[in-house]
């Protein structure tokens, strides 16, 4: 239902908690996010209740957390309202590939997914929840065993996709991220606060001024490579790191 990522010098979990706050008049029935931490691996809470006890269990788990595996400012957000798969907290978003490096968060449905998720089975791919958006994580797995760059994987693994999607896909290894989006509303922005991802132009509004609507199958990866003209304002089309095969 609503998306929210950021990319921030600071750790991005309070970025990725205000964000769904304002993300919450759209209504939702659980909700999740996923920080990577210094070490490289993911953090993800996820919830079937309100953002505000997300943010308790949030802080809860810091608390218990070891101070040298901190978060960074990776990390990546989800308002679910279920279209597939029952609401429990095993559906909720973020969702994870089989190594746990991939986490990605969906807006829409994947009206293929029975198919792809019995052709990831059958290779051995272990799903955890009954969603459709699983298997865009188990995609972009398969897709980084062939090519090892996570915007090319993004776009091989949305080519398989028929429904619609707003996506965003973080990679633990290195803390890339990647956002696609067809039929389903997604913009992305940069401001001296960080670069930020939404499907909603509110949930960022208070840190950024110029947003880019992401156009139907765009495939744009987030961070240093993005392309700004020399007054600070965005390039909006095309992204130089969009993926070649993108329609223009
Ligand atoms: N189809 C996905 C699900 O059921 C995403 C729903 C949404 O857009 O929140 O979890």
């Amino acid at each position: 239902c609503g998306i929210i990522a950021a990319r921030v010098s600071d750790d991005a979990t309070p970025f990725l908690l205000d964000g769904l706050e304002r993300l919450e008049y759209r209504g939702y029935d659980s909700v999740g996010i996923a920080v990577r931490t210094a070490s490289g691996k993911l953090e993800t809470v996820r919830s079937v209740s309100r953002v505000g006890d997300l943010r308790a269990l949030v802080a809860a788990r810091a608390d218990a957390a070891p101070a040298s595996d901190a978060r960074s400012g990776v990390g990546i957000g989800h308002t679910r309202w279920a279209t597939d798969g029952a609401v429990r907290e095993e559906n909720a978003h973020p969702h994870a590939d089989c190594s746990g490096r991939i986490s990605i968060v969906h807006n829409g449905t994947i009206d293929n997914a029975h198919q792809l998720r019995a052709t990831l089975e059958r290779q051995g791919h272990v799903f955890r929840s009954d969603v459709d958006s699983e298997v865009i994580a188990h995609l972009v797995e398969r897709a980084l065993g062939v090519d090892p760059d996570l915007l090319l994987a993004v776009h091989i693994a949305v080519a398989q996709l028929e429904g619609s999607w707003a996506i965003v896909v973080l990679d633990a290894r290195d803390g890339r991220m990647v956002a696609a989006a067809d039929r389903s509303p997604l913009v992305v922005a940069r401001s001296d606060r960080g670069d930020f991802v939404s499907s909603d132009v509110g949930a960022i509004a208070e840190w950024c001024e110029t947003f880019v609507p992401l156009r139907d199958g765009d495939v744009v990866e987030l961070g240093e490579a993005w392309s700004w003209s020399s007054e600070g304002v965005a390039v909006p089309v095309p992204f130089p790191t969009a993926s070649p095969f993108a329609p223009s």
